[in-house]
């Protein structure tokens, strides 16, 4: 291919890791700034975390951290919630990137794997388990059938 050969120095300050072959592209990081570490997170938060200009504020009416995965020591819980919203990801079953979950599982490749014979490895090491719950029989409500008249 034709690549336009772009030389230079990397900014600083960075990061730089290239395997000692020289086989593969290097790979970068570079940051306005690098992660220091920081001693006054409050615990458990990470010393990574970066405290937002109103963690002054915060400081003088601390809230109680009960149940909160969001980060609120400088993360920014709105745009992680709205990434799960949409989950992107990759099928290690069709082999194949997806842009929304959902969408993806109700795809014609998808729902072929799904319901092929490919977990019968799956099946294999669940047949060497005991089954030792109380098996319930089905709770079979009197079916009601709704006979529409035409
Ligand atoms: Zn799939």
């Amino acid at each position: 291919g034709i690549q336009k050969a772009r030389t230079g120095r990397l900014k600083k300050p960075f990061l730089k890791v290239e395997d000692v072959n020289r086989s593969y592209r290097p790979f970068y990081l570079q940051l306005t700034s690098m992660p220091s570490i920081n001693y006054c997170t409050h615990k458990p938060c990470s010393p990574f975390d970066i405290e937002k200009p109103s963690s002054v504020q915060k400081q003088v009416q601390p809230k109680p951290r009960i149940n909160t995965d969001g980060d609120k020591c400088g993360g920014t819980p709105v745009q992680l919630q709205l990434k799960e919203k949409r989950k992107k990801g990759y099928c290690e079953c069709c082999l194949q990137k997806y842009e929304d979950l959902e969408t993806h599982l109700l795809s014609e490749k998808h729902k072929n794997f799904a319901q092929s014979n490919q977990y019968q490895v799956v099946d294999d090491i669940v047949s060497k388990l005991v089954f030792d719950f109380v098996e319930y029989e089905r709770d079979t409500p009197k079916k009601k059938r709704i006979k529409y008249s035409v």
